[in-house]
């Protein structure tokens, strides 16, 4: 038996390392509602200079970050554009319907991700009175995985803003997108009002995102994490692990996007796998025969790798998975493979 489990079911798996648990550790902190955390300070003020931005916002979580955006930019019965398979649409909960009172207006996305200019024309609403006011286009980078061209983005932001809509980015992994696309962060946000951004993913801190954005958006986006029940107090301790984040592991995300196409790469030779598409970063998806699914989950829960199995299934590289983890995870893959059919 190996001594220590690999985990592939997402990259918010990983456990803060002990450098970043030293500057936990030894966080200055103060009362982040009275605006007193020199740390949070810190990590915002950071945060808004390298994705290029007035201002910034720490929040609990990414799903928050996301609905203060959208409850800044839209009132009651706006609406925005958002894709299908979006985060922003489909995994959090309807919160922007819920407590935000702002439709969702879902497009198909294309299958590397974007929306299609046609359909985000298509579907910004005249000023009628039998329509909800489209406010806001939400695109997220990178989505499944995949990464927006930069082409795509400037044009998509441009058609927007022409058309009055303010554009909100779902950067939970722009830095994946920056370091694989070897452009800067703030090329990646660029054409983009505001963008959320999570240290809790690839990053590797245990909690946290920032939303950043204009003075005057962080301003009003402060009241509505206050009302959302995301005010902290000596919020420092957790904006040290983010700010440690965001100065060192960052560049490092490259290795993730190695091992996950060597992981492709591997499980590709087997027979009964199909690679739906070789991965684009940290994260991609394959398919196995819904027959094989709770032996293999069987099979890798004895090998101690940790996986969400299942006919179409996402595997997921992260700072907790190494070259030779991948290795092991390939032949554990093949064995099972060679003796199940
Ligand atoms: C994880 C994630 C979020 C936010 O998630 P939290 O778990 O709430 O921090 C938002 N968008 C995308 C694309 C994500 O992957």
């Amino acid at each position: 038996m190996s001594e220590h489990w690999i985990d592939l079911r997402s990259d918010t798996v990983t456990q803060p390392s002990s450098a970043m648990r030293a500057a936990m550790q030894g966080a200055e902190v103060g009362d982040d509602v009275y605006g007193d955390d020199p740390t949070v300070n810190r990590l915002q003020d950071t945060a808004a200079e390298m994705f290029g931005y007035e201002a910034a916002l720490f929040a609990p979580s990414g799903t928050q970050t996301n609905l203060i955006a959208l409850m800044v930019h839209c009132g009651r019965g706006d609406e925005y554009l958002v894709g299908q398979e979006a985060h922003t649409f489909k995994y959090e909960g309807g919160g922007a319907a819920v407590l935000g009172s702002i439709q969702p207006q879902p497009i198909a996305n294309q299958p590397d991700g974007s929306i299609a200019l046609a359909n985000i024309e298509a579907y910004i609403k005249p000023d009628d009175i039998h329509f909800a006011r489209t406010r806001v286009l939400a695109l997220e980078n990178t989505i499944g995985g995949r990464v927006l061209g930069t082409d795509y983005i400037a044009a998509a932001t441009r058609l927007a803003h022409e058309r009055g809509l303010v554009t909100h980015l779902d950067g939970a992994r722009i830095c994946n997108a920056a370091v694989k696309q070897g452009i800067s962060l703030r090329e990646a946000t660029a054409g983009f009002d505001t963008v959320s951004v999570c240290l809790s993913k690839g990053l590797g801190a245990p909690v946290g995102s920032v939303l950043c954005g204009p003075k005057k958006f962080i301003e009003q986006g402060k009241r509505w994490r206050k009302m959302l029940g995301g005010g902290m107090r000596q919020a420092g301790i957790l904006a040290a692990a983010g700010l440690y984040a965001l100065e060192h592991n960052i560049e490092r995300l490259a290795e993730d996007h190695v091992n996950a196409a060597a992981l492709a790469k591997g499980l590709a030779s087997i027979e009964a796998i199909r690679i739906i598409a070789a991965p684009q970063t940290n994260i991609f998806w394959l398919d196995i025969p819904a027959a094989a699914c709770e032996p293999l989950r069987a099979a890798l829960e004895r090998e101690q790798i940790r996986a969400t199995v299942g006919p179409r299934m996402r595997l997921v590289t992260h700072l907790d998975v190494s070259a030779a983890d991948v290795e092991r995870t390939i032949s554990v893959f093949t064995a099972f493979f060679k003796d199940w059919q």
